[in-house]
């Protein structure tokens, strides 16, 4: 089992390790590592028995220099204040090395959904968004989609806030239903730039992704789609796992079968497959890529030795500690970092906001070709600070690359007591 790292001290460890290779004065740098503000609430819902019962949540702001906060919200029993804390300061590095013109926030409720009705969730969010209203707005805070919640939250949480404020403003948050002002490849595209910054990674190591074998570890949106894209390269998916476990087949699995089990069943491991495996033995299969995409801390220090594959793309936010980063630097290991490569989430986030202030909507062939555009310019980039600075890991060069635009972008605009 992992340790548990806290995030946030990942989070201002991995800002510390690139700040040395960047001119920035050790004031800003305290910046860099600390959010702007952080609302703690708790929030009061009314259970279907006619109790109440209280939920406690957070939304942090980061950083707002490049532009709104922006970042999903989470509804996980394992939330807490740094983990909202660090995964909106992966949000502002991570906007900052896509170049879009985004901050970062993010938000959390301590709640297990599966324990709650559907109207029950619907109170909870409503609930949540009213104590978000006066934060978040089309050119302040947009909220999205993170870890267990999708459309249904984010169409809730659109029409509070529209409801309370007398007008329309489906920018003030991404990530919902067409019908709801939603945009094409919103679903698929954080697993769509897990899948293009695998490829390119391939491609700048001289070998061909067709040929490897594959391996991922969670099955929600992230991880099974990118399985099911990479898997479309020709590539084989010999694992995968959720929380109940994994399933092995050498000969490769149907990534898009899996995860109609998965939606059938609740689980891949009700898949057929020839072998059963452990989460930890998936995370050290001898594969060519691995694909973290449950949640922080799924490999440490001590299981990063274990480690086997030569490409991580990492799907989930902060999914190696600080500890597995430096054992894995000292390895053949390349390690695609969480803030490119599933930054296409917040990319087509940011697609979908264009549109709804455009009152007008992109092709999904669009949608996916700009968001490659933007994928493996932003690729490119990463690769071109790791070699120009002689780097040790790629997390490294998007951290200098991104901690360099944010600097600017806050010198530029001056302090303001
Ligand atoms: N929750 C996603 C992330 O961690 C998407 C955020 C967004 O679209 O704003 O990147």
């Amino acid at each position: 089992m992992a340790d548990q790292a806290n995030p946030f001290e990942s989070l201002q460890a991995q800002i510390d390790v690139a700040a040395e290779h960047v001119d920035v004065r050790p004031d800003i740098l305290q910046r860099l590592k600390h959010p702007e503000r952080v609302l703690e609430t708790t929030l009061s819902v009314e259970l279907d028995d006619g109790s109440i019962e209280l939920f406690q949540a957070f939304r942090s702001q980061f950083n707002g220099d490049r532009g709104p906060y922006k970042g999903g919200i989470r509804y996980h029993p394992g939330v807490t204040r740094d983990e909202v804390k660090a995964l909106s300061g992966w949000m502002a590095y991570k906007c900052a090395i896509v170049d879009i013109p985004y901050g970062g926030g993010k938000g959390g409720i301590v709640v297990d959904p599966k324990q709650y009705s559907e109207s029950e969730l619907e109170r909870l969010t409503r609930s949540f968004a009213a104590e978000l209203r006066p934060l978040i707005g089309e050119d302040r805070d947009i909220p999205a989609p993170d870890v267990n919640t999708g459309q249904r939250e984010m169409n809730w949480i659109k029409d509070t806030y529209e409801t309370l404020e007398g007008t329309t403003a489906p920018g003030v948050i991404t990530g919902k239903a067409l019908d709801s002002g939603g945009s094409e490849g919103r679903v698929e595209a954080t697993g769509r730039s897990t899948m293009l910054t695998a490829r390119e990674a391939f491609e700048w190591l001289g070998r061909d992704i067709a040929d490897a074998t594959v391996a991922v570890q969670g099955y929600g949106n992230a991880g099974s789609i990118a399985a099911r894209l990479i898997d479309e390269l020709g590539a084989d998916i010999v694992a995968v796992s959720d929380s109940s476990g994994g399933i092995y087949d050498p000969e490769g699995l149907d990534a898009a079968a899996v995860a109609e089990t998965k939606q059938e069943t609740g689980s891949v491991v009700e898949h057929s497959a020839a072998e059963r495996l452990s989460n930890d033995e998936l995370l050290t299969l001898d594969v060519d890529l691995l694909i973290p995409a449950a949640l922080e801390n799924a490999i440490d220090k001590s299981l990063a030795e274990d480690v086997r594959a030569d490409v991580i793309a990492e799907a989930a936010n902060g999914p190696l500690t600080p500890g597995a980063d430096r054992v894995l630097a000292e390895t053949d290991t390349y390690v695609i970092p969480d803030i490119l490569a599933n930054a296409g989430g917040v990319t087509v986030s940011y697609f979908e906001w264009v549109q709804n202030r455009q009152r007008f909507s992109w092709t999904e062939t669009r949608v996916n070709e700009e968001l490659e555009r933007v994928i493996v310019e932003a690729f490119d980039g990463l690769v071109e600070a790791y070699e120009q600075n002689d780097l040790q890991t790629l997390r490294t060069a998007a951290y200098v690359v991104a901690i360099e635009r944010v600097v600017d972008a806050y010198m530029q605009g001056g302090n303001w007591p």
